[in-house]
C-alpha cells in the first residue's frame, strides 16, 4: 500500500522566491515585450509602461524615477555599482590607487567584484563582523582614507540574516568626506535579502548612493534587478552598447519583466508589516523547539537586535550538514547548506566561518521561510530533524 504523499516544504525562499500570481497575471497582460525603443504605436505603448514600472519603483524607496536603472539581475547591478564606481574614479585619478571596503560576509557577486579589483592593484580592506555577523561602524571610520573610493555593505545577510545598522553606516561615511572634503566614499549596499522583511527601505532615510534590488527574492521574475544611482553620483558603464537605462545598462529592456518586478515590490512593500511579525512569531517557534529537542545546537541567526524574520541557521555538533540536507529532502524538505551561488565549492560558508572565528565547527544549515510557511509546515520539519539527526549520530557511533 502506497500512502498518499505529504507536500513538500520549502524552506529555500532566501536563494529564490516562486514567482506570485498576481506578478504572473499582470505580466500575462502586459503580453510579450516589443522593444521599447521604436516609434511605432506598440514600441511607445511599452516604452509609457517601462516608464510607469520605472516611477512606481521610485515611489517604492523615495527615489526619483531616473535614480532607477533597469538591470537584468542582481549580480550585474552588483557589478555595476562596484566596478562602476571605482572605474569612474580611475578615470580622474590616473595615478592613484582606489582604495575599497566591504565585509567579510558578503555574497559572491560583492565579493568576486572586489577581488577582480584587487587583482587590478586596488587596496581592499574586508571589515570583520562580530558573532551576530555585524560590522562595527567605528571600525569602518578607521579604515576610511582620502583614496577610499567605495564602501559596499549588504543591507542584510541572506545567510545568517543579521541587519546592518544603516544609518550608523551612513554617518560614518558622512563624516568622512566632511572631513576630507570629497564626495567619497560611495556607499553601496546590496539590500537584496532586506527588500521584503525591513522597515525601512527610503534611501534617503537610508543614506545609501546605490543600492541593488532584486525580483527574484521578492515573489517577481528571475532576472529583474533595479540600481538605485543617486543622483550626482558619477560611475561609469562597464557594459557597452545602445543608449538604453542611460548608458547605464545597454540593451533591449525586457518589458515583461519589469512589470512583473513593479508588482512584486509593491506587494513585498505593502506585505511588508504583516508577513514580518507572522513569520518572527514562526521563527521563534521554530528556534525554541529546535533548543528544547536537540543538543549540541548552535543558532547561527542573531537573536538580538534587528534581524530577518524568515531564516534560521544552525550548525549541529558532530554532524554532517550536507548529508542532513539530503536525508530532509528525502523526507520532502528543501533548506540549504549555503549560499546557493556558492553551493558547489568545496568548504563551509565564509559567512558562518566570520562569525565563528575559528572557535566552533562550522558546518551549517539554513531554513528560509515564505509567504506559504505556516507552524504546522515547521511541526513537521522539526520532528524529520529530531528523527535523521538521531538516526545519522546512532550510523556516526556505530562506524567510528
Ligand atoms: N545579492 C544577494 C544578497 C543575493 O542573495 C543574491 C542571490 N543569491 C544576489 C545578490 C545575486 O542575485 P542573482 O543571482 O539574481 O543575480
Amino acid at each position: 500500500m502506497f500512502s498518499k504523499r505529504s507536500k513538500r516544504i520549502f524552506l529555500d525562499h532566501a536563494s529564490g522566491t516562486p514567482i506570485s500570481e498576481s506578478v504572473k497575471r499582470a505580466m500575462n497582460r502586459f503580453g510579450t515585450s516589443v522593444n521599447p525603443g521604436g516609434i511605432y504605436k506598440e514600441a511607445v505603448a511599452a516604452k509609457v509602461t517601462l516608464e510607469t514600472s520605472r516611477r512606481d519603483i521610485a515611489a517604492l524607496f523615495g527615489a526619483l524615477p531616473d535614480e532607477i536603472v533597469f538591470v537584468p539581475g542582481a549580480t550585474e547591478a552588483n557589478n555595476l555599482a562596484i566596478m562602476g564606481t571605482v572605474k569612474a574614479w580611475q578615470d580622474n585619478h590616473p595615478d592613484e590607487i582606489p582604495h575599497i571596503i566591504t565585509t567579510a560576509i558578503e555574497h559572491a557577486s560583492v565579493l568576486e567584484p572586489f577581488c577582480e579589483l584587487d587583482r587590478e592593484g586596488a587596496e581592499v580592506d574586508y571589515l570583520p563582523v562580530d558573532r551576530e555577523g555585524r560590522i562595527n561602524p567605528r571600525e569602518l571610520r578607521n579604515l576610511i582614507k582620502p583614496n577610499t573610493v567605495l564602501v559596499s555593505i549588504a543591507y542584510a545577510n541572506g545567510e545568517i540574516g543579521s541587519v546592518e545598522d544603516m544609518r550608523s553606516i551612513a554617518k560614518s561615511i558622512r563624516h568622512a568626506r566632511k572631513e576630507q572634503g570629497s564626495a567619497y566614499p560611495v556607499f553601496h549596499t546590496d539590500a537584496v535579502q532586506a527588500t521584503l522583511y525591513l522597515a525601512d527601505l527610503d534611501v534617503r532615510r537610508l543614506g545609501v548612493d546605490l543600492m541593488t534590488i532584486s525580483g527574484a527574492k521578492v515573489y517577481g521574475p528571475k532576472k529583474s534587478a533595479v540600481l538605485y544611482l543617486k543622483r550626482g553620483t558619477t560611475i561609469i558603464p562597464i557594459t557597452f552598447g545602445g543608449n538604453q537605462e542611460s548608458t547605464y545598462w545597454p540593451g533591449t529592456e525586457d518589458v515583461a519583466n519589469i512589470v512583473g518586478l513593479a508588482v512584486a515590490l509593491d506587494e513585498a512593500r505593502s506585505r511588508q508589516e504583516q508577513e514580518s511579525d507572522r513569520l518572527v512569531a514562526v521563527k521563534d517557534y521554530a528556534i525554541t523547539w529546535i533548543q528544547d529537542h536537540l543538543s549540541g545546537v548552535t543558532i547561527n541567526t542573531p537573536q538580538e537586535g534587528e534581524v530577518l524574520p524568515h531564516i534560521v541557521n544552525l550548525s549541529i555538533d558532530g554532524i554532517d550538514h550536507e548529508e542532513l540536507v539530503i536525508r530532509l529532502d528525502a523526507k520532502g524538505i528543501a533548506a540549504s547548506v549555503k549560499s546557493a551561488c556558492k553551493s558547489g565549492e568545496e568548504g563551509d560558508s565564509h559567512v558562518i566561518r566570520a562569525i565563528a572565528k575559528g572557535d566552533r565547527p562550522t558546518g551549517s544549515i539554513r531554513f528560509s521561510m515564505g509567504r506559504t510557511t505556516t507552524r504546522q509546515d515547521i511541526d513537521r520539519v522539526v520532528k524529520e530533524l529530531e528523527g535523521i539527526v538521531d538516526e545519522m549520530n546512532n550510523t556516526y557511533k556505530k562506524y567510528y
